[in-house]
């Protein structure tokens, strides 16, 4: 699929001409920061599901904010539109083009800036690899605040521009928290900077926040500020299998209840997902993933091993006294934790396992949680769609995992292809559903590409317009990020 089946190119945008091309060279400096050849650009051209591709003639890498504040400020001046690009791992078709877009890569500035192992407090490029960034602080006592399958590409300035929530929320809390300070590239070439190391700081607007989640359109992020926890010492991951969604729920109540402070992360995965990680990764599953309905992962870390070790246990005890577990283990050693954390982890990869999938990221009150994922799967079983054996079926199936503990559901519906059947089933379907429950259509990957014409069912007609007035104030040319959500 590409973008252009669904909007039309605005030609209020300039086409990039060979005097662009000189302008740019000469803001740069240096061969390698600007790309054209359609080998190199094919990348940045096509997003991590596959599903989008843009027409991109141009790449350009800036080293430093003022580089991106002189190519920004040239930009707006021609008229010419920009894609802010970090590590491409985004799931909502935001990051990549729709048609002839610059794309501006942040991916050369990727300096940790600084440091300070009293507060906490990393100052670093947008562009540093978020694991990169969490090694760094690894080796100081720190972690960074936030941890997701995609570290190993994503961009800090990436999380931040999408506000991405991911595996440990429900202990470090939303970045719109730990963020303290952010540099920015306004529209017009303007460097915001408020790269502060405070906490509290109530003068005026919290300007920052505009930027935390704003899917670069209103101004490219090239610094980020942001306050890190001492790294826990010790961390057990234990998976169990339940009989129930409503079993789950409990499971959950009595985490937070008994392990308390050493709680770090509670995800759940069906068994339908289990059944695809165990194709995709082909090893056994821990447990047996056909024989359950429901299993969950529960992180703790902490300070002491024989304090997190006992609570654990005791939590265990009496959730299985109860009967509220039908199975489970403990990870033993580093590798086993890590094996049992993939079970989770590897499920958007085993997703992809027929050729494409469809990606709902909702946030929906607890209890109706899962009714989301039975709503679909009993409407593409109606319509005849999906089979996970039978290769003439449009779906393989649909599938639900995510971080119970922030009431945030991942719908993955993974596909054999792409196709208007399955997209015409699934929307607004899905859309009207989750907003018939109160919940958001984007709990944590943002609206994009994808969603940009859904927002209506999670923001009121007021609350767009004031976006749009905000789009408007900061850039009244709109070059940046077109076509997407605003
Ligand atoms: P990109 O994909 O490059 O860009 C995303 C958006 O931000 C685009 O609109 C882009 O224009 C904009 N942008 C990027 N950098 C900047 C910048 N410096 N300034 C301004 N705008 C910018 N998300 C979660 O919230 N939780 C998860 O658990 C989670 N798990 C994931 C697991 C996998 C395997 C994958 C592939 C993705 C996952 N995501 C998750 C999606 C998540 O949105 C991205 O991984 C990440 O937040 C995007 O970072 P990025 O650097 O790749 O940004």
């Amino acid at each position: 699929e590409t973008y252009s089946d669904k909007v039309k190119r605005d030609e209020r945008y300039k086409k990039l001409d060979n005097a662009d091309i000189e302008k740019f060279k000469a803001i740069l400096q240096d061969e390698n920061s600007l790309l054209q050849d359609a080998g190199d650009l094919e990348f940045f051209n096509e997003d991590w599901m596959r599903k989008y591709r843009g027409q991109s003639k141009l790449v350009l890498k800036p080293k430093t904010t003022e580089q991106v504040s002189e190519i920004i400020k040239y930009c707006n001046e021609q008229k010419l539109a920009v894609v802010p690009q970090g590590g491409n791992t985004g799931l909502v078709g935001g990051s990549i083009p729709v048609f002839d877009e610059i794309i501006l890569s942040l991916a050369s500035m990727n300096k940790i800036r600084s440091f300070d192992p009293v507060s906490g407090n990393l100052k670093c490029d947008a562009g540093v690899i978020l694991e990169n960034a969490d090694n760094f602080l690894a080796e100081k006592g720190y972690i960074f605040p936030l941890d997701l399958g995609a570290k190993g590409s994503c961009h800090v300035g990436g999380v931040v521009a999408t506000n991405a929530g991911g595996l440990r929320l429900l202990r470090y809390g939303s970045l719109h928290g730990s963020v303290l300070g952010l540099e920015a590239v306004l529209p017009d070439g303007t460097i915001y900077n408020s790269m502060h190391s405070l906490r509290k700081d109530n003068t005026g607007y919290d300007l920052k926040q505009l930027f935390i989640g704003s899917e670069g359109t209103i101004g490219i992020i090239t610094g980020v500020s942001i306050l890190c926890p001492a790294r826990p010492q010790v961390f057990n991951v234990a998976f169990l299998a339940v009989n129930s969604f409503e079993a789950v729920q409990k499971v959950f109540v009595g985490a937070r209840k008994e392990l308390s402070e050493i709680l770090s992360a509670f995800e759940f995965m069906d068994g339908n997902s289990q059944a695809l990680a165990e194709r995709h990764l082909g090893t056994d599953h821990p447990i047996e993933s056909g024989k359950y309905p429901f299993y969950i992962l529960i992180e703790t870390s902490g300070s002491s091993k024989e304090h997190d070790d006992e609570k654990l246990e005791t939590f265990l005890g009496n959730a299985m006294e109860e009967g509220l577990v039908e199975d489970g283990i403990i990870a033993q050693d580093e590798t086993q934790l890590k094996n049992l954390w993939a079970w989770r982890e590897q499920v958007p990869e085993a997703s992809t396992i027929g050729g494409g999938v469809y990606k709902y990221d909702v946030s929906l009150p607890l209890k109706d949680l899962y009714g989301l994922v039975e709503a679909v799967n009993e409407k593409l079983d109606a319509q005849g769609l999906r089979d996970p054996e039978d290769e003439s079926k449009p779906v393989v199936d649909a599938i639900g995992y995510g971080h119970l503990g922030d009431g945030n559901l991942h719908l993955n519906v993974a596909v054999r292809e792409y196709s208007k059947v399955v997209e015409n089933a699934l929307e607004p379907f899905v859309y009207e559903w989750i907003s018939s429950k109160k919940g958001s259509i984007s709990a944590e990957h943002g609206l994009g590409f994808q969603k940009k014409n859904y927002i209506g069912y999670s923001k009121n007609d007021t609350e767009v317009a004031m976006i749009k007035q905000i789009k408007q104030h900061y850039d009244p040319n709109g070059i940046l990020n077109p076509y997407k959500y605003v």
